[in-house]
Formats: structure tokens, sequence, C-alpha cells
């Protein structure tokens, strides 16, 4: 007879033969689609515990499921510029899983935009959806479109293309987009009156991030940058550190950053540094926010221009430098795998204590595994930027009810629901085996929740 050991052993390897095969298929279904890849193996690794825990999983083919979207929708997106030129993009709607509420998940409009960044993006989406505690299913979409150096009214015909198509898709009840890099309040505000005209409707609730006065919720503008820090902050204070007096590093200046900077300066915190995809600025004073925000949000220029307002920061051209800049704190904050090994390396070297992800994927595995090797606290993205999307949920919330909540009840809201991410994650990571580490407990605890719903629905 096997002894108790052996029959643990077993299963252990068995859940790592299933996960491992669910891997090799995805792989070879999706050639070439490497950041779906890297998203994928990311979440399966560090599922093998709960298959082994709970057979019922694999018996039930969940993860061949999950891996798999509901559905692909990739569409023409035709529009004509200020010189009177037809421009063709590409559109994409992943809608990638429905099983605890409608799609949710934001749009990106960047050249670099194609099936797989898509794919990894509304993969990621299913189980930080599911962690915020809310009724949202996993979803995302965009265009390779390049708002850069747009005029307002190309913006507008590009947006107005792309809606004409995305309609025929999305409603309050089954797909809710919202913004991601590239789609602001600007573009939000033109794809919701386009989605109204063709309509012939007031559907509030089909899109979120909306402007204030018509449906929109306040905070939402703040959540993701103030979500990451109150997630970080709760990192910290489990290890009685804090904000105050740290030096914090923050990547990008666009929606997530900027609120990310604004959030931990008002805990105390001396934020030195910010970038865009050209190159990044060392302000050793500490960053001045109110420059920033004119220059990125009222403006649109270079980061770069910052420097000539504050002749004692310094302009570096490219955008990995930035890790090379000792600092107690680093928010990653503007895009996928803008942390690669050797700046995780650098960052451990200087002593960073804390990362907390306000971008999607921005560590690539190799650079999870630094930090998780040298105990540096480690928050990911799924959970530490939840705030956004879970802001958005909250804004539907108003919209159903017809109602509007203050800054402060929203913010509140957020604080706690960033609170409960990271508990859950402590105690899901503590349950199976791997305490502290909030990568295997994220993913867990925002897999079984789906797991369950998709196991209830039946087969389909
Ligand atoms: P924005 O478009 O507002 O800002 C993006 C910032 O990142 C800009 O400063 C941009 O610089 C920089 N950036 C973009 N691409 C690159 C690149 N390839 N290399 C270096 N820098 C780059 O987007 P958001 O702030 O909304 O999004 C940032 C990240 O946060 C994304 O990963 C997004 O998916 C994620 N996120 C956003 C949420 C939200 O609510 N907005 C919610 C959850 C996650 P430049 O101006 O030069 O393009």
């Amino acid at each position: 007879m096997a002894t108790v050991q052996e029959v643990k052993q077993d299963a252990l390897q068995t859940a790592k033969k299933y996960v491992n095969d669910v891997y090799e298929t995805v792989k070879k279904c999706n050639p070439h689609e490497n950041e779906f890849h890297q998203a994928v193996k990311e979440i399966l690794d560090s599922l093998v515990p709960v298959f082994v825990k709970h057979p019922k999983y694999m018996n039930n083919a969940i993860l061949e499921r999950i891996v798999e979207p509901e559905r692909i929708i990739s569409f023409r997106v035709p529009w004509v510029d200020d010189q009177g030129k037809v421009q063709v993009n590409r559109g994409f709607r992943v809608q990638f899983n429905s099983a605890i509420g409608p799609y949710k998940g934001g749009l990106r409009f960047h050249p670099s935009v194609n099936a797989s960044i898509i794919k990894f993006l509304g993969f990621e989406q299913i189980f930080k959806n599911s962690l915020t505690g809310q009724p949202i299913g996993g979803g995302k979409g965009g265009s390779d479109f390049d708002p850069k150096g747009k005029s307002d009214m190309e913006i507008m015909r590009f947006t107005q293309s792309f809606m004409t198509e995305l309609c025929k898709y999305i409603g309050p009840d089954t797909d809710v987009p919202a913004g991601d890099i590239g789609v602001g309040g600007r573009e939000i505000g033109f794809l919701f009156g386009q989605y109204k005209k063709i309509r012939g409707g007031y559907e509030a609730g089909v899109l979120t991030g909306k402007g204030l006065g018509y449906g929109g919720s306040l905070a939402r503008t703040e959540a993701t940058g103030y979500g990451a820090v109150y997630f970080v902050q709760e990192m910290l204070k489990d290890q009685g550190l804090s904000f105050t007096g740290s030096t914090v590093v923050v990547s990008g200046s666009g929606n997530v950053s900027i609120y990310a900077i604004e959030k931990a300066t008002e805990l105390g915190a001396k934020v030195v540094a910010c970038s865009d995809s050209n190159g990044y600025i060392y302000d050793p004073n500490g960053i001045n926010l109110d420059t920033v925000k004119r220059l990125k949000e009222v403006e649109r220029k270079r980061i770069h221009e910052y420097v000539q307002e504050h002749p004692q920061a310094q302009y570096f051209e490219g955008c990995t430098g930035i890790w090379s800049i000792p600092c107690d704190i680093a928010l990653p904050c503007a895009t996928q795998n803008e942390i690669n090994e050797a700046s995780a390396k650098l960052l451990v070297a200087n002593g960073v204590k804390a990362i907390g992800e306000g971008a999607n994927m921005p560590s690539t595995l190799e650079a999870i595994d630094v930090f998780l090797n040298n105990k540096v606290l480690f928050g990911p993205a799924k959970a530490a930027n939840a705030g956004g999307v879970a802001v958005s949920a909250l804004e539907m919330a108003q919209n159903s009810m017809r109602l509007a909540w203050t800054f402060e009840e929203v913010d509140a809201k957020l604080h706690q629901i960033m609170v409960n991410i990271y508990r859950n994650s402590v105690k899901a990571a503590d349950e199976y085996g791997h305490p502290g580490n909030l990568v295997v407990g994220a993913n867990i605890a925002g897999f079984l929740k789906v797991a369950d719903a998709m196991m209830a629905q039946g087969i389909i």
C-alpha cells in the first residue's frame, strides 16, 4: 500500500502534469502570442496547490475552459484623417469569461496592440475582477491606433468608427468597457456619445470612466493609482513599515502614475522620478505633480519639458534607466514587461523594500522571481491595480441606482476593497502553502470564485 507521502507526491505530480499539458496546448493553439503565454504561465504555475487539494477542477476541465476566451471579436476601423486621407486600423474585443458577471475591462489604443496583448490583458482581468469581490467578468479590447499627435477631431472620428462596430457586442448587462493606455476621459466621452446616438437610449452603465456630468463616478480617475498605493500601504503595515519618509520611483506619467504619485506624496513619501515612453525625469526635491499634471493631462506634452521649469531635475533618454535610481518603493505604472531581470536585480541591490504593480504585468517572470527570492514585498498587478476596475463597478452600481456617491464615500469603499484584496491574497497564500507569496495568493483567491461559478453553471 502507498504511504501518505507517496499519495501526496502522486497528487502533486498529477497536478503539475495537468498544468503543464494545458500550458503546452495554449502555446500550440495560440502561436506567437508571447504576452498571452506569459500571463497564462504565471497563473497556471501558481494554481498547482489548488489542483492537489481539489482535483474536481481538473476533472471538470476548468483550466482548459478558462484559458479559451468565450468570444473574440476583431474588426476593421476605417476613419478619415485631417488631410482627408482614409486610414484603417484594427479593433479588438476579447470577451474572456462571464461566469461571475458581465465582461468588464478597458480599451487600449496603442500601436503595439495585437491579439496577444488584448488576450493577456483579458485573461488577467478575469482574476483581478474576481478579487475585487464584485460581480464582474473579464474582458479587454482596443486598437493599434496611435493617438499620439492626432487632433481632437481625428480622435473623435476614429473613436466613433470604433464604436459603430463595437456597439453591436456590448451593453450594461453584457460587456462594459472602460479606459486603459491611450483611452482617457476624452475618448470615453466620444465613445459614449456614439453608442447613445446609435442605440437611441441613455444606457449610462455601458461604459465606465465617464465624465462626472454624464454618469461618471467621483474618484474613478484616481482609483487605480490610489488603490495601488493603498495596497502597498497594507503590505508595508504588516512589516511595521510605511510610506512616510520613504523614497519612491513611479514609472509612466499617465492616469495610473499621476494618482499613485499623488497618494504616495500625501502619505508622506518623496516621489523622485517618473517617465513617459521616451525617457524619465529625476527630481531630487520630489516631483512637482502640478507640473506633471499640466504637461500630460492638459498640454499633452512630453515629460522632458519638466526640466525646463524645474532646473534642479534631470532628464534621461530611455525607459529602463529609471530602475537604477535608489528607492525604498518602486511603483511600475507604465506598461507590460518594463522591469526585466537586470532591472529587478538593480532595484534589489539598491535596497528596494516593496514593489507595487500599478501597470498590468510590468515585471517579467524572471523579475518576479528576483523579487520573491530576495524577500522584497511584492504586490502583483492583479491585486495591486484592481482599484480601477473596482471603482468602475461602483460606477455601474451608481448608474443602476441613478444615484451619485460623494468622493469620500467612493474613496472609502475603494480603500476597504484594497484592504480586502490584500487580506484575501495573504490568506490564500497561507492556506495553500506559500505564506507571504502574494502572486500565488492573488491568483488562487481570484481563481477559486470563478472556478466555482463555472462548476455551478454546468459545461457551457
Ligand atoms: P496612460 O495612457 O494614461 O499612461 C500610460 C503611461 O505609460 C504614459 O506615461 C506612457 O507614455 C507610458 N507608456 C506607455 N507605453 C509605454 C512603453 N511601451 N514604454 C514606456 N512607457 C510607456 O495609461 P494608464 O495610466 O491608464 O495605464 C498604465 C498601465 O496601467 C497599463 O499597463 C494599464 O493596462 C494599467 N491599468 C490601468 C488602469 C486604469 O484605470 N487606467 C486600470 C488597471 C491597470 P507616453 O505618454 O509616452 O505614451
